[in-house]
């Protein structure tokens, strides 16, 4: 009888632990888009920026011959951005953080869209200056490798960004081909703030996507990208974005 009484206890407890876990949970959700670390001295101090970790949950992006999705290399290395970013002295916006979309399970509209519309927020909503998405690539012909970065075509601001986040990864990665930065129409690079698409490299190239998968060259990866930003922002004179699009 005790003994049935002190494990009634155990699972009240047990349950109104969870139901506290969960509270704590809904209001970190809440509580939105929060500088996740606090922030070092460094060149970046004062400097908010936002780190788009491509896809998550029910949309896996595309798909590595082995079975992995884009979403988890792209979080993998949007982490490592956040980190560095951090040790730099930014303030960093992350638009998640886990294997998940933003968006409900039965939304009105397409799920797509409102997962994009709540990063959107998340970014405007934490105050950041400037965005970077990351993201992986991939091509029906798997000879094709190395990182692509893309910027909105009538933001200025965003083509700077993007051709110095190029051209670091270029310096750093030494890549089999040095491309250029490319326009591209992407909705995260519509929000009037200096952004910038960055595909690390090809998950349909073997090679790639086995570095890809190392630690080392994920961590070369998120510094090439970090350093690009830290150039970009100390660039003597910087253009003006373009206006947000109204979608
Ligand atoms: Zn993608």
């Amino acid at each position: 009888m005790e003994k049935r009484a002190r494990s009634r206890i155990h699972r009240s407890l047990a349950v109104l632990t969870a139901a506290f876990a969960l509270l704590a949970a809904a209001w970190a959700w809440e509580a939105g888009p929060q500088p996740t670390t606090a922030p070092a001295e460094g060149p970046l101090s004062g400097r908010v920026i936002a780190v788009d970790a491509g896809h998550g949950g029910y949309d896996g992006g595309a798909r590595a011959p082995n079975g992995r999705w884009e979403k988890a290399y792209n979080l993998d290395i949007a982490v490592r951005l956040r980190e560095y970013l951090v040790s730099l002295g930014a303030k960093v916006i992350m638009t998640r953080e886990g294997d998940y979309a933003l968006c409900d399970p039965n939304p009105p509209v397409r799920k797509k869209r409102q997962d994009m519309e709540r990063r959107a927020a998340r970014v405007l909503e934490g105050g950041a200056e400037l965005l970077v998405s990351i993201h992986m690539n991939e091509y029906r012909d798997s000879g094709q490798s190395g990182p692509q970065v893309f910027y909105r075509e009538d933001c200025p601001a965003g083509r700077e960004l993007a051709r110095t986040v190029q051209a670091q990864m270029i310096q750093a990665l030494s890549p089999a081909r040095a491309r250029e930065a490319l326009a591209g129409d992407f909705y995260i690079l519509s929000l009037g703030i200096p952004s910038a698409l960055v595909e690390c490299g090809f998950l349909s190239n073997p090679q790639e996507e086995a570095l890809l998968r190392t630690d080392a060259y994920c961590q070369r990866v998120a510094e090439a990208v970090g350093d690009g930003i830290a150039a970009y922002l100390a660039l003597p004179e910087r253009a003006q974005p373009a206006e947000r699009e109204a979608r």
